[in-house]
């Protein structure tokens, strides 16, 4: 899986040549960030973490992640159509998962007055790792489904060109062109476009739920400006506001100081830190609308990863999804063995088997955003503590996935230019529209590459952790 720059790796001359073109290639591109340190403000950017070389990526596995999205979208809407199977899935986790079971509850809550939202938008990002078998040959395995505020999008728009030009700095011309073009930011607004044309209101805005501390704020630039260019009012809200100035009309329409919204994205809304009491009553407000939400919360309840665990059980895809067993067996090739915590014999075999060989496993909490998965002797000793209680119950356990370590560069401001043994995880990003029962739209967006240090177990590009890459295709 080796790409063809092994041979300037340790051309220390070019490659300091090249990270300097690469940095200010970055930020003419737009591949931009605000700072840690001034995070809502944007009188001082950086450029956002990018490796300075492509990742080599297997083209077969490639084309198999594009190939099974428009399945995933397909899943992933049906499971939030499913009042069973979301109730029954997540009834263990909420009695003991807090955050969950507030979620839950306003999907309860919603259901019984009645939904007032007849147009579905659903952006979610599929993400990978590429499984290194007992044979040496890699396979795609899924590490999660994000169905709420995935990110990235915006900014991976604009890396391959970045990465086309180190290509060429370094006599790489002929792979600089074989890169691929990818323009998520685009298909995820021509998605909110078709949603805001359905809601059919056209003086309606479309409102970005937004979080207090506004980091990645060019990444959801790059979505609102798409918008802007098909002559979309875009407005920047947090949940405080809503809570503020948002109101309902007798036809549940939403309205923000007097102006009406017709679809709201949420970049926020996904850990419990998002949420104090006004936050909460906020979320419920916009759930009750007629707004088109983006996700709506049965599509993020849809994201957890209870849900991911029980779609592995066998005969529930094909149940979820009757008539499509191609689809079915597309989305279940990608997935790793998941395990219940659940209280029971079963639960009692996943945990014995986790405490016993800690290193084969990842055990996961119910939470989003990176750095929450317990491994290895971590893993083992919070097992140790709650196998007999409930509160086990808010975990699930997966088989780690082990992929092939490939040398890179990781570009990162006031950090020194060094060689790291990495491993990426590519995104594919998928959007979908539905009316009532008839899906309008079913797309792949786009994909994201992003790269990490092997010494990391954990955590995104917000997080610090990994950052933005190309895919070459090998
Ligand atoms: P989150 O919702 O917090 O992003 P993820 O399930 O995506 O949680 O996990 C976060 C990170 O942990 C991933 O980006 C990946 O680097 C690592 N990870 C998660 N699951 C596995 C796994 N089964 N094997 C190896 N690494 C994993
Ligand atoms: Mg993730």
């Amino acid at each position: 899986m080796a790409a063809p720059w092994e041979d300037v790796l340790c051309d220390t001359a070019a490659i300091r040549e090249a990270a300097l073109v690469a940095v200010d290639a970055a930020l003419l591109a737009g591949v931009l960030m605000r700072t840690e340190g001034r995070p809502n403000a944007s009188d001082v950017v950086n450029y956002a973490p990018f490796t300075l070389l492509p990742s080599a990526v297997p083209r077969a596995l490639f084309e198999q992640a594009y190939a099974v999205q428009q399945d995933f979208n397909l899943l992933v809407d049906a499971i939030s159509q499913n009042k069973e199977f979301l109730e029954h899935t997540l009834a263990s986790t909420i009695k003991v998962d807090d955050f969950t079971a507030r979620l839950f509850r306003i999907y309860m809550q919603v259901l019984e007055e009645g939904l007032a939202q007849s147009v579905f938008l659903g952006i979610n990002r599929s993400d990978y790792m590429f499984d290194r078998g007992v044979d040496g040959t890699p396979a795609l395995k899924q590490i999660e489904i994000n169905t709420i505020a995935a990110s990235f999008a915006g900014l991976t728009s604009r890396t391959a060109a970045v990465h086309g030009q180190v290509l060429q700095v370094l006599g790489k011309s002929e792979e600089a062109s074989r890169l691929l073009p990818n323009n998520p930011s685009k298909g995820l607004a021509l998605g909110i476009a078709k949603a805001w044309e359905l809601y059919g209101s056209p003086s309606a805005v479309v409102m970005f739920l937004v979080e207090e501390v506004q980091r990645n704020i060019f990444d959801q630039r790059c979505v609102e400006n798409e918008l802007w260019n098909r002559n979309i009012r875009v407005i920047r809200k947090r949940f405080r506001d809503v809570f503020e100035k948002g109101s309902l009309d007798d036809a549940r329409r939403l309205y923000m100081d007097g102006q009406e919204v017709a679809v709201v994205y949420y970049r926020e809304g996904y850990v419990p830190q998002n949420y104090d009491q006004q936050n909460w009553e906020a979320r419920l407000l916009l759930e009750r609308s007629r707004a088109v939400k983006c996700p709506d919360i049965a599509t993020q309840l849809a994201g957890t990863k209870k849900v991911q665990q029980e779609l592995s059980r066998p005969g529930t895809l094909e149940r979820l999804l009757p008539g499509r067993t191609e689809a079915a067996a597309r989305i279940r090739a990608t997935f790793a063995g998941l395990y219940s915590l659940d209280m029971g014999e079963e639960g009692d075999k996943t945990a014995a088997a986790a405490v016993a060989d800690p290193d084969r496993f990842v055990l996961k909490p119910q939470r989003e955003g990176g750095g929450n998965n317990l491994y290895g002797e971590e893993l083992r000793q919070v097992l140790e503590k709650i196998r007999d209680s409930p509160e086990r119950t808010s975990y699930i356990l997966m088989d780690k996935i082990k992929p092939q370590p490939a040398m890179n560069y990781l570009l990162r401001a006031h950090s020194p230019l060094q060689v790291s043994k990495c491993i990426s995880e590519l995104g594919i990003f998928g959007v979908y529209v539905r009316r009532g029962k008839e899906m309008v739209m079913n797309e792949a967006a786009g994909h994201l590459l992003r790269t990490k240090a092997i010494e990391h177990a954990d955590g995104g590009v917000a997080a610090g952790v990994a950052v933005l890459d190309t895919p070459y295709l090998v």
